[in-house]
């Protein structure tokens, strides 16, 4: 039996509901909050549904303020926040973070970024002979690539946009679902092998 604490207890964990808002789909926002849940220990969830990202999170009060000031402070390149809302929830000890499938609310509506030019990391693919994308045209990660163009409905996932059609080789798969990579969950991600061609 868990004896009553105070509230003053150093290692009472706290729980928040967080509803972000904005340009937060299709920019590497998931990969992020994970990265920077887990990196401060937190549990809890993110996805992505149709009014922008949903994030639980769950740990010490300090981390938890940490994690709300970076959420602000220092989003994705591409993102654009436009409303964030916090409400506390009741703990869950749910022990680890996890990115969750996309949900659907009727009704709802998300920003979408336009198309972002190539970024310095992708630039640099381009040009390396050693690189399995050297002088690949279609060349993307989460930080740039098209947006607006390939989406045919939200949220944004790639069987949502017109890159439904080509299947990822397993070398882009296995970036694809790497939270750790920089195209991980990059809708257009493709190469040579898997992608379009000019
Ligand atoms: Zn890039
Ligand atoms: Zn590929």
């Amino acid at each position: 039996m868990a004896t009553p604490t105070s509230t003053a207890d150093m290692h009472e964990k706290i729980r928040k509901h967080i509803q972000v808002r904005g340009i937060v789909q299709g920019v590497g926002f998931r990969p992020f909050v994970y990265n920077l849940a887990t990196s401060l220990g937190l549990s809890g969830y993110v996805f992505n549904s149709s009014a922008g990202v949903t994030i639980e999170i769950e740990g010490g009060e300090v981390e938890v303020k940490k994690f709300l000031a970076t959420l602000q402070a220092g989003p994705p390149q591409l993102a654009e926040i436009t409303e964030t809302t916090v409400s506390d929830m009741a703990v869950r000890a749910d022990g680890a973070f996890t990115i969750l499938r996309s949900q659907e609310d009727p009704g709802e509506f998300v920003l979408v970024s336009p198309d972002a030019g190539t970024c310095d990391a992708c630039w640099r693919d381009f040009g390396d002979a050693q690189n399995r994308r050297y002088g690949y045209p279609f060349t993307n990660c989460t930080n740039c690539g098209p947006r607006y163009t390939i989406i045919q409905d939200i949220p944004y996932d790639r069987p949502k946009t017109t890159m439904s059609q080509f299947k990822m080789c397993s070398a882009c798969q296995a970036e694809y679902e790497d939270p750790t990579d920089r195209r991980f969950h990059a809708q257009p991600n493709a190469c040579r092998e898997c992608g379009p061609s000019l």
